[in-house]
């Protein structure tokens, strides 16, 4: 984390990836993805996490929710750190 990507920082990307994901856009293009390779796996485990839904799910068109959804999980599965007391079912 000594670099800092050029035009914004990953928290500020992070914030628009929801919406630059359900505005269709083409991401591969984003300077921001080019300049982070942080992100740049972060959008391709969203990607894969999306494709696992979608033939889950019988959603035609993802709700912003799942976007919200799936990064709020992401989070999650990043802070959390894996304890093995928690073994109950
Ligand atoms: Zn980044």
């Amino acid at each position: 984390m000594t670099e800092e990507p050029i035009g914004m920082t990953c928290e500020q990307f992070q914030a628009q990836l929801s919406d630059l994901i359900s505005s269709g856009d083409n991401l591969a293009n984003h300077p921001h993805l080019q300049s982070c390779s942080r992100c740049s796996a972060l959008l391709a485990d969203l990607r894969t996490i999306a494709e696992a839904a979608r033939q889950l799910l019988p959603v035609v068109e993802p709700p912003d929710e799942l976007w919200e959804h799936i990064e709020s999980a992401l989070k999650q599965e990043e802070s959390s750190s894996r304890g093995p007391d928690q073994t109950h079912l």
